[in-house]
């Protein structure tokens, strides 16, 4: 499958900028840059040959510091799936983010610092076998499921895999053309796509096909209904689920799938569901 799917630009590689050297971190190129809106982006880096990782882990990845300070660096979950030749990312912009406020600015040819050793939950060891796996994810929290859902032995492992986003307007539905137009038309995917992955976008302070909140899809049933589901609740015995998104989103739902008679899981107690607290808000 090509992850190749976005458009891009071609790195500059001299833009006149003096080369970073880290001892501690890998030093990876800008490979291309698409802003989405004013407050998304995403980019691809370089992967070193050394970098290995589980579709859906998270990685610090950042910034030198500034006038020779301390390296800005941050967790960043790994939006390509583990056999990618190249390390995608998708990034809020804050406006005074240590971070943001500068990584938004990158330009392909830039250097990126990366921490040697990917961690994470959001990953099939840590969940317990089953028939389907729900992706339920709010703004960047979509990252780790770019990564899950084109990984080819995750429809090996369920039958169905169904991923929800929820953002607040439309125009923040990035990655929308991939669910639904270049996944099912991949010449390697497809037939997987086609057949096992269903996507369901919802928005929040707009009038769209889907509206509301993710807990609030569970709680109606239409999570369920939408991905074709004869179920009006989770099942426990079938059902998994990974979270990623805001804080409020993680402990609403974890709340449901607990009372539904879920149980938490983890790399060393594999369980129903994991959960990454990506953000406060
Ligand atoms: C395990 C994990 C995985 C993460 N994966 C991603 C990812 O794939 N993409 C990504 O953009 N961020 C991700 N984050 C958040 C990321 O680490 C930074 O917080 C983010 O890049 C902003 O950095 P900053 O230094 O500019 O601002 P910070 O000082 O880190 O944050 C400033 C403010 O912005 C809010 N904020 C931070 N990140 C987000 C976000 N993603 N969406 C909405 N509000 C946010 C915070 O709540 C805070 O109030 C992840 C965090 C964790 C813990």
């Amino acid at each position: 499958m090509s992850t190749d799917v976005l458009a891009r630009t071609e790195p500059a590689p001299t833009r006149g900028k003096p080369a970073v050297t880290s001892a501690t971190h890998h030093v990876e190129t800008v490979l291309w840059v698409r802003h989405w809106t004013d407050q998304y982006f995403s980019f691809a880096i370089t992967r070193p040959a050394s970098f290995r990782f589980r579709s859906g882990e998270f990685v610090m990845i950042g910034l030198p510091g500034e006038d020779g300070g301390k390296p800005v660096l941050r967790a960043y979950s790994i939006a390509s799936p583990s056999y990618a030749d190249t390390l995608e990312f998708f990034s809020i912009k804050v406006a005074d983010g240590p971070l943001t406020s500068r990584l938004q600015k990158i330009e392909p040819g830039d250097q990126i610092l990366m921490a040697k050793k990917p961690v994470g939950t959001l990953v099939l060891d840590a969940l317990q076998p089953g028939r389907r796996l729900f992706l339920l994810g709010t703004g960047t929290g979509l990252a780790p499921w770019l990564s899950v859902a084109r990984d080819p032995d995750v429809y090996d492992a369920f039958e169905q895999v169904v991923v929800a986003h929820c953002v607040r307007e439309v125009r923040d539905l990035a990655y929308r053309d991939l669910f639904q137009e270049e996944l099912p038309a991949d010449e390697v995917f497809g037939e997987l796509a086609v057949n096992q992955l269903t996507y369901l976008p919802t928005v929040t302070r707009q009038p769209f096909e889907r509206e509301g909140r993710i807990t609030d899809l569970i709680t109606s049933g239409r999570l369920f209904q939408d991905a074709g589901l004869n179920q009006s609740v989770f099942d426990p015995e079938s059902d998994r689920v990974m979270l990623c998104g805001s804080m409020h989103m993680i402990k609403d739902v974890a709340a449901i799938l607990e009372a539904q008679g879920m149980a938490e899981g983890s790399n060393s107690e594999p369980g129903d569901f994991v959960l990454e607290r990506a953000f406060v808000g």
